[in-house]
């Protein structure tokens, strides 16, 4: 069979691919990316991911550096269109130069962000400055997939998607909706679609497409995304909480985002909330996931009589509650409750105090996130300077290509991860 030619323009083949990417780990090959040269320029980019358009002068402070240095950085960058300069915004109060904010160039190189779920899989690239374009998705076939299709479904995608890309992308981060093995890049288990478990995607993206990969844990991609385009900007502390048909979680403490083992850290959903509970779909008992998931507010919502009791979710939930439908208020508290169950343990544990919420609760809006975090602070002592605060995600979509993008940034700007 003749094997497909792609139109990238970058290499596709995989004797076209550079020893070091197809060798090393995906990070090598990214660290010695031109792009990247300094400890000081990643400082720099940093600071402008944090703050969003910053004049020269500002970087220059904020990153601890002289103007001589900001402009022996600032310069190759703007020659490789990585930044661009803005308009003059405003006179400097000295009354010198007018200063013009950099930013990141819509005519840098873009990432591919690639989210893999149990039945579909969705594409898109993202511009440094976080915008979202070329999205396709392709749903694998419904009935018991092979390797073979689910493969067949991923390349397509995301062949599609870069053949949009006008620069040669900076790497495919992938978002997935299972156990991950970030070292291996390799999908470990997902429940709903045991054909991936143990799918080595990372190395066959890398093949095929020539392009560093890099997977993670979809909480753990919510996360980051957060750090590097949403509310978690310029936080040092703070958690990531998905909640669905899955509940999961992740951790940016001290500036670093929490791992674990190969990845192994974030199951959130399994850490125990009520010893000899309810079964969980994980095999053991009185996991926070069998009390605080959509699966739980269904069978709720079926018991006290709720109408269409299998479309219920946070959203719905908020609206029945405000229309005074009987049981809805209390059945919304209790949901609550359960959610802030186990984030009052996690805040117990690492105190991040500042928690962002995705999935289902989303839709619930503010209503949802004040009623979580009422069940919180009565659950935590309060202690001074300690405030615990929340806030709403992205979209879920939105949310998790963006963090799949946001893999591929963090590794490029040598942070610890
Ligand atoms: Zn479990």
């Amino acid at each position: 069979m003749e094997r497909e030619t792609s139109p990238q323009r970058w290499p596709m083949d995989e004797e076209d691919i550079p020893a070091d990417v197809r060798t090393a780990r995906p990070g090598r090959a990214l660290l010695s990316s031109s792009m990247v040269g300094s400890a000081n320029r990643g400082r720099v980019l940093q600071t402008l991911f944090d703050l969003g358009p910053t004049s020269r002068a500002e970087l220059a402070r904020l990153a601890g550096v002289n103007r001589t240095t900001i402009s022996g950085i600032v310069q190759p960058l703007l020659d490789q269109q990585v930044l661009v300069e803005g308009k003059p915004i405003r006179p400097s109060e000295a009354g010198g130069k007018p200063a013009r904010p950099l930013w990141f160039s819509p005519e840098a190189r873009p990432i591919c962000g690639m989210m893999l779920m149990p039945d579909a899989v969705q594409t898109c690239l993202v511009t440094l400055a976080g915008t979202i374009s070329a999205e396709e998705s392709v749903r694998f076939p419904a009935e018991n997939p092979t390797l073979a299709e689910v493969t067949r479904a991923i390349e397509q995608a995301t062949k599609k998607t870069l053949s949009a890309a006008h620069r040669e992308p900076l790497g495919i981060g992938v978002a997935v909706g299972g156990m991950v093995d970030t070292d291996r890049r390799a999908v470990i288990a997902v429940n709903l679609a045991p054909v991936m478990n143990g799918f080595e995607l990372g190395d066959m993206l890398t093949r095929r497409f020539g392009l560093p990969a890099l997977l993670d844990h979809h909480p753990r991609a919510l996360l980051v995304g957060d750090r590097w385009f949403g509310k978690g900007r310029g936080m040092q502390n703070f958690a990531a909480v998905y909640t669905g048909e899955v509940l999961g979680g992740a951790l940016y403490l001290g500036g670093h985002l929490y791992r674990g083992q190969s990845g192994a850290g974030g199951e959130l959903g399994h850490t125990f909330v009520q010893v000899d509970g309810d079964l969980c779909a994980c095999g053991r008992r009185g996991c926070w996931e069998t009390i605080a998931t959509v699966g739980w507010l269904r069978r709720q919502a079926r018991a006290i009589g709720i109408d269409a009791p299998d479309a219920i979710n946070s959203a719905r939930l908020v609206a029945l509650a405000g229309a005074g439908v009987p049981g809805a208020a209390s059945l919304l508290d209790l949901y609550a409750r359960n959610v802030a169950v186990g984030i009052a343990n996690l805040q117990q544990t690492v105190a991040p105090n500042f928690y962002i919420l995705h999935g289902d609760v989303v839709g619930g809006g503010e209503i949802m996130a004040e009623a979580i975090a009422g069940h919180v602070r009565a659950l935590v002592p309060s202690r001074s300077g300690g405030e615990i605060r929340f806030a709403i995600g992205e979209t879920e979509d939105r949310a998790a290509l963006l963090g799949a993008a946001g893999l591929v940034l963090s590794e490029l700007l040598q942070f610890p991860l």
